[in-house]
This record gives C-alpha cells, structure tokens and sequence, in this order.
C-alpha cells in the first residue's frame, strides 16, 4: 500500500515536472504581472480589489495589494483595470470527444465509429481553454484520449489540463456508442479485475455507469483505493444512491439534477455528513434546453463554423433541423417537472459541491456549459461567490490536486482568467472570457486583443 502510494507519488511527479518542460514553448520568458483588477482567490472570501498577481515559470509568485506587492523590474505589465481576476475554471464532469450534436447515434456514425475523433477533440479542447476551463475531468472516452492528452501536453492544441477516466464500468450496454467507451460487466469479481485493468491502462478516476449493485461498487472501489484512484459514480435513482454511500464511492455525478424526485431528507443527511463531493451537473438538459427554445439563434453562432471542419459544421447544424424530436430530451417534462426543487435540495441542507457540466452533450456546447451551469446553479440558491469557489478550489479537490490548482496562490500553477466586469453581481458576464493563462501560458480572446498582452499570448 505504502510502496504502491510512492510510486504514485512519483509517477506524479513525473507527470507534473513532464508538463511544464513541454508548455515552457507557450510561457513568456519573463515574470507577468496582472495588475489592477479585482481578485477572487478561490476561497469564499472578501475580494482583493485593485490587486496584484505575479507569475513566472508557470508558477504564481506573488499575490496581493498592490501597495503590498514589489512587482519585478523585468515583469511584463497586464493591465487588469475593470476586470476581474481569478483562478482558471476546473469542469468536474465533461466530455472532449463530444462538441454538443443533437443526437448521439448520428454522431458517431458521422465521426465513422471512433475514425474521426482525433478530429472531434480538439474542436472542444479549445472552446473548453477559450472558456476559461483551464483543467477538465473527462468522464467516459476511449483511450485514445491519452494520446490526446499528449498533444495537449506538448503544446500542440490549445485545450485544458486533462485528468480521465477512459472507459466507465456497466452492466448495461450502451446504445447507440462505439464498445471502446465501455466496459460491460456480469460479476463483481469481473468489475474489480477490469476497475484494475483500467487503472493500469492509465485510467485517472474510475467512472461507473449503471445496473451497478452494492457489491459491484464495492469490489471496483476496493479495487480502486488500493491504487489511490476515485470512484466517480454517475448515479439519479435514489437506492442506487443508497448502494453506492454503503461501498465508500468517492464522488457523487449528476445527482439531484434531474427527473427525480427530491430524494429523502435522511440520505442527503447521510451524504453531507460523510462529506461527499456532488457534482450535479443541473443544467445539461433542464436549463440547455428552454434555453435553446426560447433563444434558437444559439445553436448558429458564427463561432462554431470558425471553430469546426466545414463537415463538421454542416452536420452538427443539420442536427439541429428538429430540435422537438432529439432523442436526449424526450423525457424532458417529466426530468423538469421538479428540478428547481431537486436541484436546491443540496445546495439547501450545505453540501460539499462540486461543478460539472457533462459537456458537450446534446446543445450543451464547451463555449458556453460552464457558465451556463454557473448561473444555473446561482438561479436555485448558490451565492457566485460560493459557486465560483466550487468551480475552482472544490473542484480541485475533488480531482486531488488543490496542492497545485484551484486557488491563486504563491507556489500554485499560474492557471488564471481575466473577465470584464463583477461575476458577484451577475455570474453570466463569464459567458466572454477575455484572457485565459494555462500553466503560465497567456491566450487572448478578440476582445482582448490590445495593449502587453499581445507581446507575450497567443490569440484565440
Ligand atoms: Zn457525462
């Protein structure tokens, strides 16, 4: 067990210190200092205003007041006056494969079963870093993502810090999606033993599906915390749930998001007592879809053909053409019928929230999920200060690395966003993140395009 946890340890180490030799290329070679905006830390606290943030190597080197602050001789000034600085946002539940197509099947048909997905993952990849998500759990691709995860290491595609899960463990198959995003199982002898092969395959966090019994969750996440590896458990149904607190699962997705009732007041007692992270993931149909109604235009913002191969972009429009009779929103009345009333249940009783968005499923596209999960969640009664450090320093505990992201800090990675405006006064003016700093490399969006920051980033 011990040796086990040291040579993850080091393993870890090796991972870190192999990622920033590959982004050196994409750092300034000299100290940045952010200066003038009003700073969230990350921590549920008072904001820092006219503040100082200084980062060099890809690392934050000092932060404060800037009466307080010695901004280094050599430092490259990013003038921050009137816009907001704070750490980048972490996604605790997406998908890289997907980019938000109406209907699954139609999809990988299109993508030619996995053919074309070395083409699909980039396009979210950038929308998800252009958004201000510097860090994402991707929960369910095959693992060719860690290929993936690569290019994105070396600095060859713009896109956020990756941790996976590659396959998620079921008993059920899937419809609709290639074998390689699953693996189906018969026995809780087998789930341990494939939860192992996964782990070794190079499975971040196990991911389980459904049909799951207690024993399943026990035995995968046995095996599992023998490794030092999490179980995220995708869970709605109120005795999976129960099954899955008995078996010790580490963190709770897309509970309490939808078609549901509110479940029972002693189960979420139990889950908030044990200290359980949720991650609810609320807005993936029950928001994305009214919103679409009530604004299509949406759906055909310039944006996504820039973005996208021209196939790509006509098949991801032509998807759109009935947006009434998409598979994923069929039990749409019956999921919304009590969502606000599910959705506050915990953000109500205090518990230990994660942010998610399970993009980019169907119309829930990378450019826009996080925020729209954001406001989602400060529309059923998270204060944005509170969901923004759920977002941030939560998340990176949930995914076990606050010791390096998650809040700004001195000795953290310098994974910083810089908005314009106050997101504690309206959490949507995230929709249009100006620059995004990942690992101490500086992106800028259009908007942004002026002054140092165009000397030392790259353009979107
Ligand atoms: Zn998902």
């Amino acid at each position: 067990m011990l040796l086990a946890a040291k040579i993850n340890l080091l393993i870890i180490t090796f991972l870190v210190a192999g990622t920033s030799a590959a982004q050196e290329s994409l750092r300034p070679d000299v100290p940045v200092a952010i200066v003038g905006g009003m700073l969230l830390d990350g921590y549920e606290a008072e904001p820092i205003h006219n503040s100082v943030v200084v980062f060099e190597d890809g690392r934050i080197t000092a932060v404060g007041q800037r009466l307080n602050i010695v901004i280094p001789d050599n430092a490259v000034i990013l003038d921050a006056s009137g816009r907001t600085v704070m750490p980048g946002l972490i996604d605790a539940h997406m998908h890289v494969d997907l980019i938000g197509h109406g209907e699954y099947d139609d999809y990988y048909t299109f993508l030619n079963e996995m053919e074309r997905l070395p083409e699909a993952m980039p396009i979210a990849a950038k929308q998800m870093l252009r958004a201000g998500v510097t860090s994402g759990l991707d929960l369910g691709a095959p693992f060719q993502i860690l290929e993936f995860r690569e290019r994105i290491r070396r600095g060859e595609i713009p896109g956020p810090r990756l941790t996976i899960s590659g396959p998620w463990i079921t008993r059920i198959d899937m419809a609709g999606i290639p074998d390689a995003y699953e693996v189906v199982i018969n026995s809780s002898a087998e789930a341990a033993q494939r939860a192992r092969e996964l782990i070794a395959a190079g499975s971040d966090v196990i991911k389980t599906w459904e049909g799951l019994n207690e024993a399943d969750y026990r035995a995968i996440v046995e095996a599992a915390h023998a490794e030092g590896v999490k179980v995220h458990a995708h869970l709605y149904d109120q005795e999976d749930i129960r099954e899955a607190i008995n078996a010790g699962v580490d963190v709770f997705q897309h509970v309490g998001s939808a078609r549901n009732l509110p479940y029972d007041d002693d189960l979420v007692a139990e889950i908030i007592q044990k200290n359980i992270p949720v991650v609810q993931t609320i807005s993936h149909r029950i928001w994305v879809f009214p919103a679409t109604e009530n604004f299509p235009e949406r759906l055909y913002d310039p944006v996504y053909r820039k973005d996208m191969p021209a196939d790509f972009y006509e098949e991801f429009i032509r998807s759109f053409e009935d947006i009434y009779s998409l598979t994923y929103f069929n039990d749409l009345e019956e999921e919304t019928r009590n969502s606000e009333l599910s959705a506050s249940q915990f953000i109500d009783a205090g518990a230990y929230m994660g942010v998610g968005t399970d993009a980019a499923s169907p119309l829930n596209m990378h450019t826009e999920a996080m925020w729209r999960e954001m406001s989602a969640l400060v529309e059923v009664g998270m204060a944005p200060l509170q969901v923004i450090s759920a977002a941030t320093k939560t998340n990176a505990e949930i995914l076990g690395q606050i010791d390096d992201l998650g809040t700004i800090e001195v000795g953290k990675l310098a994974d910083i966003i810089i908005v314009d405006g106050n997101p504690l006064r309206n959490i949507e003016v995230l929709d249009y993140v100006d620059i995004v700093i990942k690992d101490g490399g500086v992106w800028y969006s259009e908007r942004a395009a002026f002054g140092t920051v165009t000397e030392i980033g790259h353009a979107f």
